[in-house]
């Protein structure tokens, strides 16, 4: 590429992207290149909204619109009985899609991690102790059956303790080492569904 600053740097910035398989930095600078300026101008304006619009849910720490309320803690719709806690916002996309659950989230915003230096106080534990009151009598812990998951798990129910409250778990219908992202839906159902003790 020498001679070629302008696509140096594209490909400089698209190695930052996490999760992009290094294989595919030259067809993803591809695409870019191909876009036409108003395609181009599309997906930035849309990077760039989503940036400055979407913020956590004070309470949940689901997105949510700067504009609007929680979709999910403002619903009278939904059972605020119970609470289902989340490493991520995706896992809560991918059980909010399987449509066999209709409580409150919590989203952690990740799990326990030494070697991504992600420990206890990187995670919303803290506001989930403070909005427990009454009305909930149920946690579900949803964390991913990986090793950072389960550890995750462990922490939120020795935090939880003295809540005097519920704490199942999803049902193991799920291989272990696997992650709620890449669960199909009836999956997801039945691991809700039968959920246990934890
Ligand atoms: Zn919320």
């Amino acid at each position: 590429m020498d001679g070629l600053p302008t696509l140096q740097g594209l490909l400089k910035q698209l190695q930052r992207v996490p999760y992009l398989a290094s294989k595919n930095l030259y067809r993803v600078a591809n695409h870019f290149l191909s876009m036409t300026p108003e395609q181009l101008e599309q997906f930035c304006r849309q990077v760039r909204e989503a940036h400055e619009r979407l913020i956590k849910c004070p309470r949940c720490c689901a997105w949510q619109e700067q504009t609007g309320n929680c979709q999910f803690c403002s619903s009278p719709k939904r059972d605020h009985r119970l609470i289902c806690v989340v490493e991520t916002w995706y896992d809560l996309h991918t059980l909010e899609k399987s449509g066999g659950y209709t409580g409150e989230y919590h989203v952690l915003g990740g799990a326990l991690s030494p070697l991504d230096g992600i420990g206890a106080e990187d995670l919303s534990i803290d506001r989930l102790l403070r909005r427990i009151d009454g009305s909930c009598n149920e946690i579900i812990l949803a964390m991913n059956q990986t090793p950072e998951g389960e550890a995750t798990a462990a922490l939120v129910a020795r935090a939880l303790r003295n809540k005097s409250i519920k704490i199942t778990c999803l049902a193991r219908g799920v291989p272990v080492g696997g992650t709620l992202e890449y669960m199909d839906r009836l999956t997801v159902c039945k691991a809700l569904l039968e959920r246990r003790d934890f």
